[in-house]
């Protein structure tokens, strides 16, 4: 078997009968009766639709197949553990080998003091956790106004119950009636307003602050030289949890474990998902220090009521084991420093292109192309063109309402991130 991912054999579809699926982040309206667009089958940074054409996934499919697509070793893992133990849970006192060594191998790299794991199915449920966990701490210490959470302009944190909440971009916020109250969501760029903001809700009502080391989804954001280090000291002057959202940034796409130790500080809380297991099976979890877990580990009688049926899935954490194994082997920590600075420098000749405001890039494996007001305001062109050009010359690209973004694997060549780039030139040319 040379292929892990086998196509499925899709008898061709009528499409005067309605497709089923409900997609995600999609106006059915326009799906439901065209031609959806089916992924066969993947191999590196390359995936294959059902007609057998090839395109070069430019976004790791949702930020997450670090590794590329198509390791037999991580779906041999998985079929050992599944063979071995498929599943149970990590409830009350029960445990699973790949569970505990999973979460030993996350807490010796951890950026974090005496850290613990909790282990979930993904970013937006590991959200929810640190959330809760972070207004329980304050309630067990006996603070339970404590329950106020900050978060950043354009900060992407899932769409559970309190990610919708802590979201700092409008259109995902609105329609749902009242969201969850003590929230409050201030300037991503400036450390000043994290803390006009801790004293305007007063300090002794902060629980905590979530913040992604490079803001991802919300258009590819770099922070300040300085900004993580103001970040954590004002944190630390008024008591406030600080939780790095590490979903995006973990896994070595920033050239470490969790993105953050590229501002040396220490955070209370890092949350996680994506990259740990390359997304072959959805995983996420927390990692905890020792301030916020001491107080339940350390006395009887302070469980913290919270947690899933999947926690901890033994395949789920056999896949993220063998996906570790290739992150050190290949050593994709330091290749991904030199994938950054190529990408920075491939994405920065769009900057001359007419249609291009500005490109973000040059920390992490990321990068965003934001269009021109112009374009976008006056002339009606709409990103989705763009990926559409994109993706119809062999090239999956992420559009947002302002910018392209890409997120590669962390295995593509220079040949191919130059076939990216040169791709997105052409589609712009072709909407201009
Ligand atoms: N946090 C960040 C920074 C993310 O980018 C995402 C997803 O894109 C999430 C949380 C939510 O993760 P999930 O979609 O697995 O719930």
């Amino acid at each position: 078997m040379t292929e892990t991912v086998v196509s499925s054999a899709l008898a061709p579809r009528d499409h005067r009968e309605p497709n089923r699926l409900w997609h995600t982040f999609c106006d059915m309206n326009a799906v439901a009766r065209g031609p959806e667009f089916v992924v066969a089958r993947g191999e590196g940074v390359w995936l294959w639709d059902e007609s057998g054409d090839r395109y070069l996934d430019g976004t790791a499919s949702l930020w997450y197949c670090n590794v590329g697509h198509g390791r037999r070793e991580i779906a041999d893992a998985v079929y050992r553990q599944m063979t071995t133990l498929d599943a149970y849970t990590v409830y009350g006192d029960f445990s699973n080998a790949p569970a505990r060594d999973l979460s030993e191998r996350l807490a010796s790299h951890a950026p974090v003091v005496d850290p613990r794991v909790i282990l979930t199915c993904g970013g937006g449920e590991s959200i929810d956790t640190a959330a809760k966990l972070a207004r329980r701490y304050w309630a067990v210490l006996g603070r339970p106004e404590r329950t106020h959470l900050i978060s950043r302009t354009g900060g992407y944190h899932g769409l559970n119950g309190f990610g919708t909440s802590i979201i700092g971009m409008e259109r995902f916020r609105t329609g749902y009636g009242r969201l969850i109250e003590d929230t409050s969501v201030v300037a991503h760029d400036s450390a000043a307003a994290l803390e006009a903001e801790i004293l305007r809700v007063g300090p002794e009502r902060v629980a905590a602050f979530f913040a992604e080391p490079v803001i991802g989804a919300g258009g590819v954001f770099l922070p300040e030289d300085d900004y993580f280090t103001e970040v954590a000291r004002i944190c630390d002057k008024y008591g406030v949890l600080f939780v790095v959202d590490s979903v995006i940034c973990g896994f070595a796409r920033m050239g470490n474990w969790f993105g953050i130790e590229r501002f040396g500080v220490s955070p209370d809380m890092i949350v996680f998902a994506k990259g740990v297991s390359s997304g072959y099976l959805p995983l996420g979890g927390v990692v905890v220090s020792g301030r916020v877990a001491d107080p339940f580990w350390n006395e009887a009688g302070n469980p913290f009521m919270h947690g899933t049926t999947y926690a901890g899935h033994p395949a789920g954490c056999a896949a993220a084991m063998a996906n570790l194994d290739i992150l050190e082997r290949e050593d994709l920590f330091t290749v991904s420093l030199e994938v950054e600075r190529h990408l920075d420098a491939a994405l920065r000749t769009l900057s001359g292109h007419p249609l291009v405001a500005e490109v973000r890039s040059g920390m992490g494996v990321m990068g965003a192309v934001e269009l021109t007001g112009e374009a976008l305001d006056d002339l009606g062109i709409t990103t989705a063109e763009v990926f559409a050009e994109a993706r119809a010359r062999g090239v999956i690209l992420r559009p947002v309402p302002r910018a392209l973004l890409v997120s590669p694997p962390l295995i593509i060549t220079w040949e191919q991130i130059d076939h990216l780039v040169s791709t997105l030139a052409g589609a712009l040319d072709a909407v201009a």
